[in-house]
């Protein structure tokens, strides 16, 4: 999925994360609240695009999947942790599904949750960033991204830079 559509206002724009991220960060500079709320509105469009699967391809909820594998936790690590999956491409452009946790692995119970196809991403760092890594360290490039949280602006740079795009929503930044 590289581009979509979107209506921002009267004008219906090509909307893309980067355009999205540029606005954010502009906005962000100069202290727009109104201007940052609206490069999110303009990011969450995308998502609903993305997510009725405009590409003509059938795809999973991944936020939804992403609250599935968190539900295999306690209800302390619940609130504690992270998950996130993702959809990425092989080099012989295959599909598969990653899943990572804000902690090193996913919990065995989560492991048990992971369905054919579905493979645990083992690294340091945000579930995104886990799972990104992970995803570079074979050659695949991450499509689709979606976590159990709202995703922190640290990450929703990193799946940026990427060219990755979040498929849930992005966490609020507070003033
Ligand atoms: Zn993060």
């Amino acid at each position: 999925m590289e581009k979509s559509n979107c209506v921002t206002g009267a004008e219906r724009v090509p909307i893309t994360p980067e355009i999205c991220l540029k606005a954010f960060e502009k906005a962000s500079n100069e202290e727009d609240r109104d201007g940052m709320e609206r490069a999110i509105a303009m990011w969450m469009c995308n998502e609903d695009v993305v997510s009725t699967g405009v590409g003509g391809k059938q795809s999973i909820n991944l936020e939804q999947r992403a609250k599935e594998i968190h539900s295999g936790l306690d209800e302390f690590s619940q609130s504690k942790r992270t998950t996130a999956v993702a959809i990425v491409k092989n080099a012989d452009g295959t599909e598969q599904i990653l899943v990572g946790s804000s902690v090193k692995r996913l919990s065995p119970a989560q492991r048990e949750l992971l369905n054919s196809g579905e493979i645990e991403a083992i690294g340091e760092g945000h579930a995104e960033v886990t799972i990104i890594n992970q995803a570079k360290a074979n050659g695949q490039t991450v499509i689709d991204i979606a976590a159990s949280r709202p995703i922190c602006p640290n990450c929703a740079n990193t799946i940026n830079e990427v060219g990755a795009n979040p498929v849930s929503p992005l966490k609020k930044v507070k003033r």
